[in-house]
């Protein structure tokens, strides 16, 4: 059933974190929400599970040309949201090739097709602070020079300027949000923050007997999801399309993360983590951690939940999943 009242929207990467947690806001908006989904052997609807009879679900896939102009003329949405990215960085190291045509090419084919179809849609990139890789200063906002140093990286800041691009040249409505590290209880098992607090619920449930990481001094600026999601949809209902920096301006480190994971589960953190030399990076000079001020001014926009929250809720979350 449609709404004939209702605001249509398209969100691409619907299976993932972000796109779930969008998905739910739109939702909960009264949107119709047309979600682009790629042709996979068994479905993984997990993250949307609860959602799906509320969702349109239209067959398409960032490689695909055709199919983003076929979801584009099926759905005939106002907002389309582009979250669907190939998003892992060690990936991005394995199969370069196949993230470039995802992450980047992927986003010139999805502005074309918006552009053939209806250029008035406002359009949403999920922009990244890996744009800002070697940094030379911090917090980093809006103006700071991008130098990417991975292959994803390079990849959205394809992206990002492609989204810049068209928005000059053909006046689309293009706003790309250029988020810090944000993380939730859907968040991929394969991100540290995900390891730890499956790995504190693993040790408290008698699963495992430790966890080892990489360099424990490393710092993120970590937010919620859900809050950076509320920030996508803000972006989109401005009068003048522009570019905004989302983080919570606090950084700390996986040490912090540990720590605060393993209290909650009423464990001492230093009795079980493994510190694997193996896994550990060169030092970063300068500290990836944003500067949100101008989406506060400009977007309303404040996280609401904090960095000891967060933490919480994941490793309840990975204790209730993994406890049954
Ligand atoms: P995620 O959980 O890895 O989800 C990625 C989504 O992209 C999945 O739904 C995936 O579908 C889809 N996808 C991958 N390749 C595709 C293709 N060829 N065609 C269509 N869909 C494809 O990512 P996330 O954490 O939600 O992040 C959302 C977006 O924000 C990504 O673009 C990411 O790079 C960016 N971002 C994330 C963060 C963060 O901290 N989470 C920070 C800054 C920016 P399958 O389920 O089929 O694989």
């Amino acid at each position: 059933m449609t709404d004939a009242g209702a605001k249509r929207a398209l969100v691409t990467g619907v299976t993932g974190q972000d796109g779930s947690y969008l998905a739910e806001l739109l939702v909960s908006k009264r949107y119709e929400v047309y979600a682009l989904v790629r042709r996979t052997s068994t479905t993984n609807f997990e993250r949307i599970e609860h959602l799906e009879e509320k969702l349109h679900m239209l067959s398409g896939d960032l490689l695909d040309q055709n199919s983003l102009q076929a979801a584009i003329e099926e759905a005939r949405p106002r907002e389309v949201y582009n979250l669907a990215a190939q998003s892992f960085i060690p990936a991005s190291w394995d199969q370069p090739s196949l993230t470039s045509e995802v992450t980047a090419l992927g986003v010139t084919r999805m502005l074309e097709a918006i552009r053939s179809v209806d250029p008035s849609i406002r359009f949403y990139q999920a922009s990244t602070s890996a744009l800002f890789g070697k940094v030379a200063i911090a917090p980093q906002d809006e103006q700071t020079a991008l130098n990417p140093r991975t292959p994803y990286g390079v990849c959205k800041a394809y992206a990002h300027l492609m989204a810049t691009t068209y928005r000059e040249h053909y006046g689309l409505f293009s706003c790309s949000g250029i988020l810090f590290n944000h993380e939730s209880p859907r968040r991929g098992q394969e991100f540290v923050s995900r390891k730890i607090t499956d790995g504190v619920a693993r040790i408290k449930l008698g699963l495992s007997n430790k966890l080892t990481l990489g360099d424990l001094d490393a710092r993120r600026d970590w937010g919620y999801a859900g809050d950076y999601v509320r920030a996508m949809w803000l972006m989109l209902q401005q009068e003048e399309p522009d570019d905004f920096v989302i983080a919570t301006g606090i950084d700390h480190s996986i040490g912090d993360f540990c720590r605060i994971a393993f209290e909650r589960a009423g464990l001492d953190w230093e009795e079980y983590v493994v510190v694997d030399e193996a896994l550990k990076r060169p030092p970063e000079e300068v500290i990836l951690r944003g500067d949100p001020s101008k989406a506060h001014q400009l977007l309303g926009w404040e996280p609401r939940v904090n960095f000891e929250e967060l933490v919480h809720m994941m490793v309840d979350y990975d204790l209730e999943v993994l406890g049954g």
